[in-house]
């Protein structure tokens, strides 16, 4: 059968019995086992639980009919959820050797609510362990590799994510984002991905990286399957304390996008730079207002984020001692070695004040841009990255290279904005492109109005990488 790939598709095959739940698992599965073995998206495939939820997704079709699709508006949805997700008795292992055999006795927030919504999952998708990456490559089960070129990364964290929906082995899949890891797999693999506001989707049972950034994202192929899923994963959680709900109104007067020139910077590849700027073109076009804005203190964002996210991560990480569960200490890998350790020396007396009070100072400037810069336009365009998909090892020994990666994404994380990556087009050797759309605190109904008109506009089709084996 050929895979539908949005949700509405799905949804219709499933309602006019063109073809069943189960068949569609059975589709699903029989591209991973074909393709997978090289492509690495997935460490764990849940055939076992996806048969079963697909068995009551057809119960639900024929005792409900139509009906069931308003009652479960993800039925049928087959998700991918990346290997941070807790989900109950499925294995999860945050790509670490330290968390192998983990089985979790009991699922996230997220996954339990998408599930309550009819979806189907599928597996457990590859990352780099812990989160800790822009390449997929620091996994400790291997790196995934990109779809569209397999000698180039798919990008991280949420590395298998990005794979597995560029090569339909899935419908949606999940991600965090704590400088990127959402926005950055999307980028590279041309999905939608989105990096909600921080505190409005729950992160009870999801592997914490950096807890004052890290939020809980999904990739699709559209803009309205990205709010489709965002509408049933947001609001508050009595499990999770950091949540808040706010209404956005969208402003009825001429919209302004606002281009910061500290995102077009010297070491911006043309060809990133030109589709971004084309892509402003449309708005500017289309009757929206452009405006060069400036955010001095963005520039200091990479800095800011490799001080505050190691210090947290040293604590986070502190919870795997190999005493309450997890494995020995020594089974986590060089990254996180380094990052436990960079964390605690930033943390350090003496050294507290110098590195890491400075950082929450300079944390502060940058909210401060953000929280002036939306006085003057309604949302930003930026890069997501300051370069096309690069290839598998070409920055694994070199860290701060991998680090300059994250450049443009820690603006959102820092100040704790949204931010919708959007893919649009292909360089000239034909790896994806992309752009990002952030806006204010809440701002995510902007950011999907915004990502439809552009869909509209471009007349842009879900896309997929053909595949051989
Ligand atoms: N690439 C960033 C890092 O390595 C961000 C990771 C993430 O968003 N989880 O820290």
């Amino acid at each position: 059968m050929n895979i539908p790939l949005t949700i509405k598709k799905t949804q219709m095959g499933l309602k006019e019995k063109k073809f069943s739940a189960v068949e569609l698992v059975d589709a699903y599965l029989a591209r991973i086992n074909t393709f997978d073995k090289e492509l690495n998206s997935f460490i764990t495939v849940s055939d076992e639980h996806a048969y079963r939820e697909a068995g009551d997704v057809d119960k639900s079709i024929k005792e409900l009919g139509k009906e069931a699709f308003l009652k479960y508006p993800l039925l049928g949805v087959c998700v991918a959820h990346k290997d941070v997700f807790l989900t109950k008795s499925i294995r999860t292992t945050a790509a670490s050797k330290v968390l192998e055999n983990y089985i979790p006795a009991y699922s996230a927030t997220v996954v339990k609510k998408m599930a309550d919504a009819g979806s189907i999952t599928l597996g457990k998708t590859n990352c780099d362990a812990w989160a800790h990456g822009s390449s997929g490559e620091n996994s400790d089960f291997g790196p995934s590799k990109n779809p569209w070129d397999k000698e180039y990364v798919p990008g991280g964290s949420s590395s298998g994510s990005g794979v597995a929906l560029a090569a339909n082995f899935a419908l949606i899949a999940t991600g965090t984002d704590t400088c990127g890891s959402v926005r950055l797999p999307a980028n590279y693999c041309c999905l939608f991905g989105l990096k909600p506001t921080y505190g409005s989707v729950s992160r009870y049972g999801v592997v914490a990286m950096a807890s004052s950034l890290d939020s809980i994202g999904h990739l699709a192929r559209s803009t309205e399957d990205i709010e489709k899923v965002f509408l049933v994963t947001k609001g508050l959680d009595q499990k999770d304390s950091t949540l808040a709900e706010r209404n956005f109104q969208i402003s009825k007067t001429k919209l302004r996008l606002g281009i910061a020139k500290e995102f077009f910077t010297e070491g911006l590849d043309e060809e990133v730079k030109n589709s971004v700027l084309a892509s402003a073109n449309f708005f500017e076009k289309n009757g929206f207002e452009v405006k060069e804005v400036s955010m001095p203190y963005t520039k200091y964002g990479i800095s800011v984020y490799y001080i505050v996210q190691p210090a947290e991560v040293s604590s986070n990480l502190g919870r795997y001692d190999g005493i309450r569960y997890g494995g020995e200490r020594k089974r986590f890998a060089d990254e996180a070695k380094r990052r436990i350790m960079l964390g605690t020396y930033v943390l350090s007396s003496g050294y507290y004040d110098a590195y890491y009070l400075k950082a929450m100072k300079v944390r502060s400037k940058i909210i401060e841009d953000v929280q002036k810069v939306f006085e003057n336009v309604d949302v930003l365009i930026a890069p997501v990255t300051p370069t096309p998909p690069f290839k598998l090892g070409e920055k694994v020994n070199n860290p701060l290279k991998m680090y300059l990666t994250d450049i443009f994404a820690a603006t959102a994380n820092l100040s704790g904005i949204p931010s919708l990556a959007i893919p649009c087009g292909f360089t000239k050797t034909g790896l994806p492109l992309g752009f990002q759309l952030m806006g204010p605190k809440f701002s995510e109904p902007l950011l999907f109005k915004l990502g439809k008109l552009y869909e509209d506009w471009t007349n842009w089709k879900p896309k997929v990488a053909s595949l051989s084996t």
